[in-house]
């Protein structure tokens, strides 16, 4: 496993994905919430397809499948209580009660633990292969972006100067690195934790597309709209089948 792909990827997953969020700062309103709602379902589609076909069946191969659904199931409750009560979350929209009710620092609280787990993500997934280490990549990439604009709102709103709220943003985001290497090395010495971090992976990307994205965008009921979100839903699905088949 070259630690040089693994550190990459993380760059790109959380601290590019900042970079990225940044730059779109500059277009108007309008236009960016349009790209956060196209990405958000997106991302939908890439997190299910990661965890259905590609984390929980490498985990069914390793571990007992009774285990592994017990663990899912304990990760999808466990998620549940810590967006209850320190904010981890995915939310596109700035003005969404949680947001609205969120001081500066519990949204930069709650997004370094959420990048953590990312991180934490990204190396296991490297850990089953390169191509799907890059499949995991994209699937953080596609959901962070839409967060990361939203916190940017946020943090404006809260009297941040542009320069500050990205300068806190990367810092957050930069628990990544810390979840990941940390991830690699205790894999490195400790190879029979993979399928456990494997499942306890998919039921943070099932909970994030379930609970956090799917809602945001039954906040659309036109025929249009929604038959694009199905469309991107499944093209998410489709890049990680295609990533990880190739
Ligand atoms: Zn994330």
């Amino acid at each position: 496993m070259e630690l040089f792909y693994i550190i990459l990827a993380l760059f790109i997953g959380s601290i590019g994905s900042v970079g990225i969020a940044s730059l779109l700062l500059l277009l108007p309103d309008y236009r960016l919430s349009k790209l956060s709602e196209l990405l958000v379902s997106l991302a939908g589609g890439t997190l299910l397809g990661a965890a259905f076909l590609g984390m929980l069946p490498k985990a069914v191969s390793m571990l007992d499948s009774t285990m592994v659904f017990k663990l899912v199931l304990m990760g999808i409750l466990l998620f549940f209580i810590l967006e209850k009560f320190i904010l981890w979350r995915a939310c596109h929209n700035k003005d969404c009660i949680r947001h609205q009710n969120a001081s500066a620092q519990l949204i930069l609280i709650g997004d370094a633990f959420h990048n953590f787990i990312d991180g934490v993500i990204i190396v296991s997934a490297f850990y089953t292969s390169v191509e799907f280490g890059i499949a995991v990549s994209i699937s953080v990439f596609a959901h962070e972006i839409p967060q990361e604009i939203a916190d940017f709102g946020v943090l404006l709103k809260n009297g941040f100067t542009r320069k500050r709220a990205i300068y806190f943003n990367m810092l957050s985001g930069a628990t990544a690195l810390l979840g990941g290497l940390l991830t690699f090395f205790v894999l490195n010495v400790a190879r029979n934790m993979v399928p456990y971090i494997l499942a306890f992976s998919a039921s943070s990307f099932i909970y994030i597309a379930l609970a956090d994205l799917v809602p945001q965008m039954h906040k659309t009921i036109g025929i249009k709209k929604s038959l694009i979100q199905l469309f991107l839903i499944l093209t998410g699905v489709a890049i990680i089948y295609l990533i990880k088949n190739s």
